[in-house]
């Protein structure tokens, strides 16, 4: 395998794909391509999120970010653990109830937000980001009949991010405040998130939302929380060569990593303890905090998934290209892969597990991986892989590290073919226990 793609692993993973026979057997039961989720690793990271954010502020509330994953279990398995939820529609509202969070905990940050859906919120009392102006009228309107708002945020437009349609200018934010008051609403915070990944951007809003949660207690408004969204790094790889990445062999020639920080030096939770240190480094901003008991609150969403799921793709059929290279079909489509969105890799190689037995098998040719549909762009990896053990019809290509995004967020029943399935398994002394896992269907 190319080292400078090589994905970390966790040990539970490592184990799985070198028994081989468990993952082949489900893939055999149950359809390629499998997800397979780990609930277990789940609780871990919430675990390792909560102790070191705690260590860098005292209340921080970490709020799962449901678009990420659709995994029932995964979310279980955190609720459980003591996170809420970062839901965006009435039925993430749902999947968030069936799955354990409590109203209180959940945090509706969806920009677009329906009539419908801000009603539901205010019957339940379930906080909400304001996204614009209008929406706040339209919500003040709703609340006439829905009930009062009890814990509303106002999200702000990232300084770096001037020309982005979310959030709102500080005199955006201002103008919110006079209607605030007038509707009798003294309680309210403030929120952003970034499409970044610099620390630096994230501890600069941190500041403002700081500044302005100030300005509006000495208004006469308390601040039920600061909320500095999802977005923070992942970390899939030891290292990242960009550069060689992109040069290729591509099966269609053109720079296939994207941008992701594939090897992000401080990652999830460290980085995220990080922004909250640097940002609070000023005593009188920790003591503003501490004094009004207010929480940092946090979304995310593929760095809470760290090594909690991989992906095996069974090999439909090899076909030869060329004498150095090969093209193999697998069955499966790069919808379930979602980085395929925005005409890039997902970058951390896939491993081969040789389940397969029809020869011949060629160790070393260059193989693209592609989907079994009629679409010439459906390409499940640009970049060639060259197998050292080579690859054969009935081998499975399993890519690690899926959880976060790569599984469901944009999967298609193209064809007609029915959306994979997900499994849900756990590491018992007695080898692998597993269920398919379904909205609402028990954690293990
Ligand atoms: C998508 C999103 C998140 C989660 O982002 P991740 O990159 O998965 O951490 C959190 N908050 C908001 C508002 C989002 O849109």
């Amino acid at each position: 395998m190319d080292t400078r793609t090589a994905p970390l692993l966790s040990s539970p993973i490592q184990e799985l794909l070198s028994e081989r026979t468990s993952l082949s057997d489900w893939v055999s039961g149950f359809g390629s391509p499998l997800h397979v989720v780990f609930p277990a690793q789940a609780r871990e990271n919430y675990r390792q999120w909560e102790d070191l954010l705690g260590r860098a502020y005292g209340s921080c509330k970490i709020q799962f970010a449901l678009k990420s994953c659709k995994s029932s279990a995964l979310l279980q398995a955190f609720a459980k653990a003591g996170a809420g939820a970062d839901v965006s529609s009435a039925q993430e509202i749902v999947s968030a109830f069936v799955n354990m969070v409590s109203a209180h905990d959940m945090a509706m940050t969806g920009p677009a937000k329906t009539n419908h859906e801000m009603a539901l919120c205010l019957k339940h009392r379930i906080p909400i980001h304001v996204d614009c102006i209008e929406e706040l009228r339209r919500l003040l309107d709703i609340a006439g009949w829905a009930g009062d708002p009890a814990r509303l945020f106002l999200r702000l437009r990232p300084g770096s991010e001037a020309r982005s349609r979310f959030g709102m200018s500080p005199d955006q934010i201002e103008e919110c405040l006079n209607l605030l008051k007038a509707a009798g609403v003294d309680q309210i915070g403030y929120s952003f998130h970034l499409n970044d990944y610099e620390m630096s951007s994230r501890v600069r809003e941190l500041g403002r939302c700081l500044q302005l949660a100030r300005r509006s207690h000495a208004a006469g408004f308390r601040c039920c929380g600061i909320d500095i969204g999802g977005g923070f790094p992942m970390r899939y790889l030891a290292g990242f060569d960009r550069d060689t990445y992109n040069n290729g062999p591509l099966w269609s020639g053109r720079c296939a990593s994207g941008t992701y920080p594939y090897a992000a030096e401080t990652y999830g939770p460290f980085h995220a303890a990080a922004v909250i240190a640097t940002a609070l480094a000023d005593p009188t901003d920790l003591a503003f905090l501490e004094a009004g008991n207010i929480p940092i609150l946090l979304q995310p969403g593929r760095s809470l998934l760290d090594q909690c799921g991989v992906t095996a793709f069974r090999v439909t059929e090899l076909k030869a290209l060329d004498e150095n290279s090969q093209i193999a079909v697998l069955d499966g489509m790069s919808f379930s892969l979602s980085e395929t969105w925005f005409g890039s890799d997902f970058v951390p190689e896939p491993i081969i597990i040789n389940v397969g037995n029809r020869a011949p098998r060629t160790a070393d040719l260059h193989t693209y991986l592609v989907g079994r549909s009629c679409l010439e762009s459906d390409v499940i990896r640009k970049r060639s892989i060259r197998p050292s053990n080579g690859i054969s019809a009935g081998d499975l290509v399993v890519f690690v590290n899926t959880a976060g995004y790569q599984m469901d967020s944009n999967e298609s029943a193209f064809h007609q073919i029915p959306l994979p399935r997900k499994l849900a398994a756990v590491r018992k002394s007695t080898g692998w226990a597993f269920h398919l896992d379904e909205q609402g269907s028990r954690e293990e």
